[in-house]
């Protein structure tokens, strides 16, 4: 056997194509794309108005088994499927990945540029800046905690009339209110617009926000494992006078701005959904907004251009477009509506085109399916309106042994035997999570098929035992792929039977009804989805539920923060645990993005750092200036 080289040294040694020559090869004109160095640009969303009248192009959402901490190559298996399609089988084919996080890629995860002959390129710029999405949504959210806390500051330190001749300041003694104060007299039903006739009470209304700290949600981010900074004490420095608060800090792909940007539909969405998000409760009883703060035209301004998708390519020059954020453990991690209406355009037929010309769009959601493929579902396709074709759910036979009562799994530990030698009886029993990820996915109605991502070590009658397990199961097909080894060419038999499944029309449909109750909707996604017996709120989560429904946020959906290493909200519980009662913690609102964020048990929106994170490997080569190390 040949050793497969290193994941950074397999993509230095392909050299991509300028990427205005692969924009012209997808169909973009010159003007519908902006240039980021030579191998990265940004699509301009004037090509959806020019492409309007095409057909969708075929749309399956790549998701998976309930994974072990390594990953089980739905990334890879993304981007295998985009070169079997497009360089294989000469279909046109667009992957819509995500963008990966700083806090895996130096953590334990590494990046998640797909892996072997399957990868983004470059991959180094992939897996770090890019054309700085991230940065614009970190500056964005941390300008929105700055905002509220500033505020609640002088709101504390001033009088209603000091207050408000700052807020309206006067002008060669005129006064007048900005654009957004008038969006805010507007909402507390003060119908004014000249600030001298305003009464005291209607000036101590408009210029008190009134924050109750108890109910600040905002968290500021950052793009880094940084576990210390889970809970900080603010305001420490004596210019603070003493308004000192415990906060927190999130890991700023998962944050309620990057969903903004994953579920916007063009950027005068984005800027009302930036306005709309909900920072904190007034002792009112009322929730205040970014546009309370007056800061959500700057929000704006600086996530504007994160919204237009980012175009890469993979490693035999099929087009990857690369937009939003991971983590579909706490957020939503599917990658963005607008990166997917872009490709499904371009992979689309014109009227009266032959059907036969359709090309295929992957988009990954991540972790599991019962995490980033119900999300797709419940949440993206609700607010896109696009209908998936098909599923297809990434099995390991290592994960599977796992679930079948294999050693634990750690990063950067060898493995032990159960999972380099053959051992069919455990993999039978860890077939059944396979089996309950198909048997959920029926449930949204989609074609299922199982893709076997193969490890070297996988013997022939492993590999067969599996793919009977998902006949059985239900699945329209189970194929083993080969790609990680092999590149397109390797998961061309999966690709041919994704075409087959995706001939019909899918009847997708939702799990739940966005007119049930916030408990209810939470109710079934847990018993549906995950197999417990029921839920149970904590005294937090069930006061935040009373208030965001009388807040008239309780149509929204649900969008779940629970361990991706169990169908329950406990990662021990492994393989098809059943009969649990799940705890929801505490139960955030992301009015912007519009979903509500249930807490799950022990999860944390920060990750940590363990002993030996990957940042000990990365580096510059000094001779030629290179990145090494990241993989
Ligand atoms: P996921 O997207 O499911 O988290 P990735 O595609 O990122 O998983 O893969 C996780 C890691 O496993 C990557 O480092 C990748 O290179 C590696 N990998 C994936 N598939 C294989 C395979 N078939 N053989 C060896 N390594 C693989």
């Amino acid at each position: 056997l040949e050793k497969v080289p290193s994941d950074i040294e397999i993509a230095r040694a392909q050299t991509p194509k300028p990427i205005t020559e692969l924009a012209q090869e997808i169909g973009l004109l010159p003007d519908e794309i902006e240039s980021y160095g030579k191998y990265k640009a940004k699509i301009e969303l004037s090509v959806l108005n020019r492409l309007a009248h095409r057909k969708d192009g075929k749309y399956i959402v790549i998701s998976g088994i309930t994974p072990t901490p390594l990953g089980e190559g739905k990334s890879t298996t993304t981007i295998g499927l985009a070169q079997a399609l497009g360089a294989c089988l000469g279909r046109s084919a667009f992957a819509c990945v995500r963008q990966p996080s700083q806090g895996p890629t130096f953590g334990i995860k590494g990046g998640a540029a797909g892996g072997g002959y399957s990868q983004v390129i470059p991959m180094d710029e992939f897996n770090l800046h890019l054309t700085g999405d991230i940065h614009a949504v970190t500056a964005a959210n941390n300008l929105l905690a700055a905002a509220l806390d500033a505020r609640m500051f002088h709101e504390a330190t001033q009088s209603d009339k000091a207050l408000y001749s700052r807020l309206v300041p006067s002008n060669k003694g005129k006064r007048a209110f900005a654009p957004l104060m008038l969006k805010r007299l507007q909402k507390l039903g003060i119908d004014k617009t000249k600030p001298n006739d305003l009464t005291p009470e209607e000036i101590n209304r408009f210029a008190r926000l009134d924050a109750d700290p108890e109910t600040i949600t905002w968290n500021r981010v950052l793009d880094t494992n940084d576990r210390f900074l889970r809970r900080v004490t603010l305001g420490r420095n004596p210019t603070e006078q003493g308004h000192e608060r415990e906060a927190g800090f999130d890991i700023a792909v998962a944050s309620e701005c990057m969903a903004v940007l994953a579920l916007t539909t063009d950027l005068v969405d984005m800027r009302e959904r930036l306005g709309k998000m909900v920072v904190a409760t007034s002792k009112r009883g009322e929730p205040i907004t970014a546009d309370d703060l007056g800061v959500g035209g700057a929000l704006a301004v600086l996530m504007k251009d994160t919204v237009k998708p980012n175009l890469m390519q993979t490693l035999e020059g099929t087009p990857v477009f690369v937009h939003a954020g991971p983590f579909a453990n706490i957020a939503h991690g599917n990658s963005s509506i607008l990166a997917d209406r872009v490709a499904l355009k371009l992979a689309g037929t014109e009227p009266g085109e032959s059907s036969d010309h359709v090309g295929y769009v992957l988009t990954e959601g991540g972790f599991g399916a019962d995490m980033g493929m119900e999300k797709f579902c419940d949440i993206k396709c609700r607010v896109s309106g696009l209908k998936p074709d098909a599923v297809v759910i990434v099995a390991t036979t290592r994960a599977l042994k796992m679930h079948g009562g294999g050693p634990e799994v750690t990063p950067g530990k060898p493995l032990a035997d159960t999972y380099t030698k053959e051992n069919l009886v455990i993999l039978k029993e860890g077939c059944k999570n396979l089996q309950r990820h198909i048997q959920n996915s029926r449930k949204f109605g989609l074609k299922v098929i199982v893709g076997i991502n193969k490890f070297a070590s996988d013997t022939p009658a492993e590999l067969e035992l599996v793919r009977q397990e998902a006949l059985a199961a239900g699945a329209d097909a189970a194929v083993v792929s080969n790609h990680w080894a092999e590149g397109g060419v390797g998961a061309r038999a999966l690709a041919e039977a994704i075409v087959v499944a995706c001939e019909g029309e899918s009847d997708f449909k939702f799990l739940y009804d966005l007119d049930l109750s916030i408990e209810e909707k939470i109710n079934t996604i847990c018993k549906e989805i995950y197999h417990a017996a029921g839920i149970e709120l904590s005294e937090l989560a069930r006061k935040q539920v009373d208030t965001y429904t009388r807040q008239g946020y309780g149509n929204l959906p649900i969008c779940m923060a629970k361990t991706q290493y169990s169908f329950s909200h406990d990662p021990s519980l492994k393989n098809v645990p059943s009969g649990f009662t799940v705890p929801i913690r505490a139960v955030r609102l992301s009015a912007g993005a519009g979903f509500l964020y249930p807490i799950l048990g022990d999860m944390q929106t920060m990750p940590g750092l363990g002993t030996r994170p990957g940042f000990w490997e990365v580096g510059l080569d000094p001779e030629t200036g290179h990145v090494v190390g990241l993989f």
